[in-house]
């Protein structure tokens, strides 16, 4: 299939930032990319790496694809590309041949629909505020927090303080974007691991360290993020809980099949995409709740500022960059 390639970048502020024990995100930035074929039409794809040092690797890359591609081309040159970048041109190309069919609408505004990420220096008492807003009253909600930022001890501290405030419609997922050492990992596991309400312990040590991950797999449910990424074979070999994220892998119909085939123990979450790449969030996101291990997705949406670059319609974001 012969198509046009076309790229434009974006840049915006999320509405406050997003502290984890890696980095700060302030804003974000990228390219989005529109692929064109004369009779099957155009496909759209995001291409925003969730690290800023590989911004410039992206733009060389992209500077290396030219204006006319062929499919079967394509698909190879960009082998040895940025995953990012794979991802974008997969996804485009997987909207072209109709192998995902987007939805107009879909339903994850309400609070109760994704997981709500607690700001960490000030977790306990928005935590309070939460369980006060009668509007939520009969809901269940999903709180994320972060550690690993503060002192061990502060943090453990206002974990005891949130667990006593826990209650059996409110649901607690804790990331430590893998700061920790075994020894303090192990220690949050003695706390955490009867504690009911807990869906998961989210990459409590280094990427690199897969086998202390495994073990502490076997006291209580941990989740793979960031190892999934640097060791993407890690998708077929860990059994526990896995976070994806669609823009940052190199092909989402992997994860689409896998939704598909009711495969469990995945979660689906934002690295901060524009309307484009949020469309595969969305879908993919409604498509695990239909699974065997339903959870709400870690979506982020209020960090989104009011711009154009998130509404529904692709084009409309496209004309508008
Ligand atoms: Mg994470």
């Amino acid at each position: 299939m012969n198509l046009t390639f076309k790229k434009k970048s974006f840049f915006f502020e999320l509405s406050s930032k997003v502290a984890n024990s890696n980095t700060t995100y302030k804003n974000k930035s990228g390219w989005i990319i529109k692929l064109n074929n004369i009779e099957k039409g155009v496909g759209f794809g995001e291409v925003n790496p969730l690290r800023k040092k590989d911004l410039d690797k992206c733009e060389i890359e992209l500077n290396q694809i030219p204006k006319y591609i062929n499919s079967k081309n394509i698909t190879e040159q960009i082998k040895s590309f940025h995953p990012c970048i794979q991802s974008a041109i997969n996804s485009a190309l997987a909207e072209i041949e109709r192998k995902i069919n987007f939805k107009k609408n879909y339903h994850f505004n309400e609070i109760d629909q994704t997981a709500i990420l607690l700001n960490p220096y000030n977790a306990l008492e928005e935590l309070k505020i939460l369980k006060d807003n009668k509007l939520l009253d009969g809901k269940s909600l999903t709180i994320k927090l972060k550690v690993g930022i503060q002192d061990n001890y502060s943090e453990e501290k206002t974990l005891i303080e949130i667990l006593n405030h826990l209650r059996s419609n409110i649901k607690l997922r804790i990331d430590a974007n893998g700061s920790w050492e075994r020894e303090i990992a192990n220690r949050w596991v003695d706390i955490l691991k009867d504690i009911e309400n807990i869906d998961w312990l989210e990459q409590p040590l280094s990427k690199d360290d897969i086998e202390g991950l495994r073990e502490l797999n076997k006291r209580m449910p941990i989740a793979l993020d960031e190892s999934l990424l640097k060791y993407p074979s890690l998708i077929n070999e860990w059994d526990g809980w896995q976070i994806r994220r669609p823009s940052q892998e190199t092909n989402p119909m992997d994860l689409l099949k896998e939704l598909k085939d009711k495969k469990g123990f995945r979660s689906l979450s934002t690295s901060f995409e524009t309307g484009i790449g949020r469309r595969w969030l969305f879908h993919l996101s409604s498509l695990q709740l239909l699974g065997l291990t339903p959870k709400v997705p870690g979506l982020a949406l209020n960090k989104n500022p009011n711009s154009f670059l998130f509404l529904n319609d692709p084009q409309k974001i496209w004309d508008k960059l």
